[in-house]
């Protein structure tokens, strides 16, 4: 009828649908086990027909005065025929040499002559029946609440629940349409004993399975034998030799060669763990930033920035440091050198709250370095930004670079700019180790070691026992206590030795139970951590309970 008044694409195939809906076709494969293919297929096929429909009437406003245009007798049934040859369902997966597998149930209406069911113990069949398994509860509150007039619901009672669960569990017997096999483990992970569903009795004595019987594989035939089958993708060959994993903790091995350079700033991260240092340092597994805030360039800015500034302080008439933060700002952050600026920081909108809040930072500390000014002013002979060392130690070059170097009469002390707090650079023997090598280079005695620290506007001194500077205590300056430096420094010489000899051995081994950089570390799937801790992994988690895995 619709055909011969005509109608629109979405009118056709809504006509259509009504058609498959009107002929109750699940009625008529309900008794036949053998339909349920077709079934499956028509189903696909009303799925596909509610697609296009919703295609068709999305379209609609954008097709013009098409839209108007009706489609009857002949052009409609082209129309129909056309979609349909053109229209595909999910293709039937293949019927003979394959194996199917479901990490949760399968289908509705699934079947296949052999079907295995992993984890048929009681702890899952009937579970702890916490839930209805057909229906949440609070769903199910839901529904009985919205027919005040209708009969009063109620929520299903535990034998409901557990008669649910039997229905289920009967359900996927009867996918297998020749053979179930319903699998479980004999123990859970800590050996305690699991025992097998009780469903499977009840589903023999009712008839609804005939048990053939029950056999025990132990674990140590779990994995194919010579000669039986086995699934080459997942499963080793039968009779393939063990791999043996290497031990824990690992070592990262170096390419032969010579030693490569080392830097002096990367002493605390070798000595927290060398196989880090081997992933970051030499095998360039760096985390690209995360979001559009660049740290690494943020700080690379505000090096040069303080670069700048105070090279403009000391070689001109002595403007104050905020100042010149605030008249240098712009021209060292919009520097198109990728090695000095950062222009995006300044240019796009949506860093701008960022750019804020760091120059605010910034002046921050350059109120706090201005007072700093009283003790290293009066005293100060030469300054040294962006200072350069190198040491040779048991035939590896190490290189560093002091952000600033305040050289005074028989001292020296050296400064670090740090993006972040103060707090975490307290144990660090960075500015240490180049206290060691600036000490034989500038010939001059180390008095201090200091870390300024932008997130928090600090400053961390180490003062030698001799430094005669005088810092006050407070406002935004932190003094460790006496003797921290000398021994800071010792350690220092002591640990670029080992690293040192560590780099010509060529092999970095993980610090397992050590390492304090471990939750951040792009290598830490790498070192096997969690290995050494017995983490259990996602995919164990998921089966974890069921006692198959
Ligand atoms: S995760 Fe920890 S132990 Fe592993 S490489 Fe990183 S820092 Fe070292």
């Amino acid at each position: 009828r619709v055909i011969e008044e005509g109608g629109g694409p979405a009118t056709l195939l809504e006509s259509l649908k009504q058609l498959w809906e009107g002929a109750e076709l699940s009625g008529l494969a309900e008794s036949d086990p053998k339909l349920d293919p077709f079934v499956r297929q028509a189903a696909e096929a009303c799925r596909e027909v509610d697609r296009k429909i919703l295609l068709e009437k999305e379209r609609v406003p954008s097709i013009g005065p098409a839209r108007e245009r009706l489609l009857r007798r002949g052009e409609a049934r082209a129309y129909l025929s056309e979609w349909a040859e053109e229209t595909s369902v999910r293709p039937e997966p293949p019927l003979a040499n394959a194996l199917a597998l479901f990490s949760g149930p399968p289908p509705v209406l699934f079947s296949r002559p052999c079907f295995i069911l992993a984890g048929a113990t009681a702890k899952a069949w009937p579970g702890a029946l916490k839930e209805s398994p057909l229906l949440k509860d609070s769903v199910r509150v839901v529904l009985n609440g919205e027919s005040p007039g209708g009969p009063a619901g109620r929520l299903p009672l535990m034998a409901d629940r557990r008669l649910q669960r039997e229905a289920l569990f009967r359900r996927l017997l009867a996918a297998g349409e020749s053979l179930a096999v319903l699998s479980r483990a004999e123990g859970d992970e800590q050996g305690r004993p699991l025992e097998r569903t009780p469903f499977w009795k009840t589903a023999a004595e009712s008839g609804w399975i005939r048990e053939e019987g029950s056999f025990l594989r132990p674990a140590s035939a779990a994995l194919p034998r010579p000669g039986e089958p086995f699934f080459p993708q997942v499963e080793p060959r039968p009779g393939e030799p063990r791999v043996v994993r290497r031990p824990l903790p690992p070592s990262a091995a170096r390419e032969p060669g010579p030693a490569p350079k080392a830097s002096l700033g990367d002493l605390d991260l070798w000595l927290d763990c060398p196989f880090r240092y081997w992933a970051l340092k030499l095998a360039g597994f760096e985390e690209p930033p995360r979001g559009l805030f660049d740290p690494a360039r943020a700080g690379t800015f505000l090096h040069c920035l303080w670069e700048e500034v105070w090279k403009q302080r000391l070689e001109g008439p002595g403007e104050p440091l905020p100042s010149l933060v605030e008249r240098l700002w712009d021209p060292v952050l919009f520097d198109p050198d990728p090695r000095r600026g950062y222009p995006a920081l300044g240019s796009d909108r949506r860093l701008s709250r960022r750019s804020e809040r760091l120059k605010e930072l910034t002046l921050k500390l350059a109120a706090l370095q201005e007072e700093t000014e009283d003790v290293f002013g009066p005293r100060r002979l030469a300054q040294h930004r962006e200072y350069r060392m190198a040491l040779e130690l048991e035939g590896v070059l190490f290189r560093g670079r002091a952000d600033r170097v305040e050289v005074m009469d028989g001292g020296f002390v050296v400064l670090d700019y740090k993006s972040g707090k103060v707090d975490p650079y307290k144990r660090s023997l960075q500015l240490a180790a180049y206290s060691a090598v600036l000490e034989d280079t500038l010939g001059l005695a180390p008095w201090g070691t200091g870390f300024f620290g932008h997130s928090d506007g600090r400053l961390y001194l180490a003062l030698s026992e001799e430094c005669p500077l005088r810092f006050p205590r407070g406002k935004g300056i932190t003094l460790a206590k006496a003797g921290t430096l000398e021994a800071s420094v010792e350690k220092a010489r002591e640990g670029l030795a080992a690293m040192a000899r560590g780099i010509r051995s060529g092999l970095y081994p993980a610090s397992h139970g050590t390492a304090t950089a471990c939750p951040r570390c792009p290598a830490r799937g790498l070192c096997r951590l969690g290995e050494a801790r017995g983490e259990i992994l996602p995919e164990e988690e998921e089966t974890e309970g069921t006692g198959d895995d």
